[in-house]
């Protein structure tokens, strides 16, 4: 199956432009929110974070403990490296399962991660997508959408890598800047892929 990698920073637009996707019949892998999901039913994954982090990981009725492990984590780099080492093969193997549901009537599938060059997980993919729009744009969607200040978008766009260092590697775009049409940018790209799945 070809697989699309795609990416951008906190509130370029990735999963709006998914959406897209998906209407147009194709499948989306959302990593962000498989992860958190297996946090809490990969047995191997839940084990190992127990193990590095602790019992108190997760509250008795197997809940995950947000803000301990965040408490852990946020600020101190070797212990996010560590966390991020147990969850991201963990969602590779779920990545992998979910793309085996699918046969040659679904002609390529799309996986979103917000840290699809971080994690790796682009090697996992044949080509990618970066959705990038100005920074004023972004942080005030991120504002309005989860009701937080701009210093705290800042603070979290300041922990992603930035859409140059992304653009480097990244091997198509898509502009979400409200200006140039997502759908007209998404068709293009949607057509390129068919006929490129078509040969692979
Ligand atoms: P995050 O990394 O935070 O999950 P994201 O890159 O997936 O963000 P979205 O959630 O798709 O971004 O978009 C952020 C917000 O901006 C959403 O509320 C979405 O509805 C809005 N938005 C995105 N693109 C547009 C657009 N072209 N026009 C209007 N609103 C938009």
């Amino acid at each position: 199956m070809y697989k699309v990698g795609i990416t951008g920073g906190i509130g370029s637009g990735k999963t709006t432009v998914c959406k897209i996707f998906e209407v147009l019949g194709i499948p989306v892998f959302y990593a962000d929110i498989v992860a958190k999901q297996i946090m809490l039913s990969d047995p191997l994954l839940v084990a190992g974070i127990t193990s590095t982090f602790g019992k108190e990981s997760y509250s008795t009725d197997g809940k995950l403990n947000n803000k301990y492990l965040a408490g852990i984590v946020f600020s101190n780099e070797a212990q996010l490296a560590k966390l991020n080492a147990l969850v991201h093969p963990a969602v590779f193997r779920a990545f992998e399962n979910w793309e085996n549901q699918f046969d040659s009537t679904i002609p390529y599938t799309l996986k979103e991660a917000a840290l699809l060059f971080e994690s790796n997980s682009y090697k996992m993919c044949d080509t990618s997508i970066l959705v990038t729009a100005p920074i004023d744009l972004k942080l005030a969607r991120v504002m309005q959408r989860d009701q937080v200040s701009a210093d705290q978008v800042k603070a979290r766009m300041d922990k992603q890598m930035s859409d140059e260092e992304k653009a480097k590697m990244a091997d198509h775009f898509i502009v979400n800047d409200e200006n140039s049409s997502l759908i007209e940018q998404v068709l293009a790209l949607h057509k390129q892929f068919l006929l490129t799945a078509k040969e692979y």
